[in-house]
């Protein structure tokens, strides 16, 4: 395991992902249901095989994604991120925030760290949750959300690629805090360090020795967000 404080004082540039470390998305707008509406969708579309092979899926975007590598199934993975879209937008007015967040956002900017978003939801509901709390200004334009070919999910490293494009970071400069599986695989295929945060409610997946770090707390990393130490003036001659 890497040192905390060393880790993020090294870092010039963070990337969030969204569900876990920013908020909790779907706090008040139950996923499992989302899933079921998009089954619902899948019907309407004519398309009951593949309503049946995603019959099991709790979670939205494994649906989303299983859709999205069928092949010849273009205009239902299409439907089916639009109506994932709208369904995040509502769960924005119930999200919850990851306590301290805020903060550490602050403190990374102040410090002269690049910071990003790098998360397979939408870049609009991202964007609608990251204005109702004001902290859309430290972002700027660094929210790399889903795309609407939605095979570039993570484990794909797509959006940390963009991120590492618009921000012009080097991935060994680059740290990348995560609540999932593959967040940490995505992280390793475009050579950022990894933090786990394990408060998540996602975060049963990552093995702790895996991730560079594992914090259960973001108060753990505010420490580490300070400016790095100004090397001491050489002595007058
Ligand atoms: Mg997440």
């Amino acid at each position: 395991m890497a040192d905390l404080h060393a880790l993020l004082q090294s870092a010039k540039c963070v990337l969030f992902d969204f569900d876990g470390p920013i908020c909790r998305l779907f706090h008040g707008h139950p996923p499992a249901q989302v899933a079921d509406r998009m089954r619902l969708r899948l019907a309407e579309l004519g398309e009951p095989d593949l309503r049946t092979e995603v019959a099991g899926h709790q979670d939205p975007y494994r649906v989303l994604g299983h859709v999205a590598h069928a092949p010849g199934r273009d205009a239902a993975a299409i439907a089916l991120e639009q109506l994932l879209t709208r369904e995040e937008l509502a769960a924005v007015q119930t999200a919850e925030p990851t306590d301290d967040v805020a903060e550490l956002i602050r403190r990374l900017v102040e410090s002269g760290r690049q910071i990003a978003v790098t998360t397979n939801n939408s870049e609009r509901s991202v964007r609608a949750y990251l204005h109702r709390k004001g902290l859309a200004r430290w972002f700027g334009p660094h929210i790399h959300g889903r795309t609407a070919d939605a095979k570039h999910l993570k484990p794909d490293p797509h959006c940390l690629h963009r991120a590492l494009a618009s921000t012009r970071a080097a991935p060994e400069e680059t740290v990348m805090i995560g609540d999932t599986a593959a967040d940490l695989q995505a992280a390793r295929t475009a050579g950022v360090s990894f933090v786990g945060f394990a408060a998540s409610p996602h975060a049963t997946a990552f093995g702790t020795g895996r991730a560079d770090l594992v914090v259960h707390g973001m108060a753990e990393l505010l420490n580490g967000a300070t400016p790095p130490p100004t090397p001491p003036l050489p002595p007058d001659r």
